[in-house]
């Protein structure tokens, strides 16, 4: 699988964006906010990511080392994304693919990411 352009949203469709992101890079994290929120993840460079409404009603919630952005529809709660940085510090968004149209998650074999432990 090659990285394609899809286009997600929340719940409500509050918070839309399209993003050019490879499905096959899934991964399931077991930190303590992606166990309860139950996200499968997905990253791209935040190059690739386009935030087509939703930038005044969503939240941003920071927790532990203060170093991700979860953003959250204000209106309806689904987290979509997050913004942070990858570990070459380039600006990364993560993608929660649940909310990605034409994605069927049972088909992915999301890798298992310790999140836990950092
Ligand atoms: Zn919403």
């Amino acid at each position: 699988m090659a990285a394609q352009t899809y286009s997600g949203s929340c719940h409500c469709g509050a918070v839309a964006f399209t993003v050019e992101v490879d499905p096959s890079t899934a991964l399931k994290c077991n930190c303590s906010i992606c166990s309860k929120l139950g996200a499968v993840w997905a990253f791209a460079p935040k190059a690739k990511f386009m935030l087509k409404s939703g930038e005044f009603e969503q939240g941003d919630y920071q927790f532990n080392k203060m170093k991700l952005h979860h953003h959250f529809c204000s209106e309806c709660g689904i987290e979509s994304y997050a913004e942070g940085a990858a570990p070459d510090g380039s600006p990364t968004v993560g993608i929660n693919l649940r909310c990605v149209e034409g994605i069927d998650i049972d088909k992915l074999s999301p890798r298992l990411w310790d999140g836990r432990s950092l």
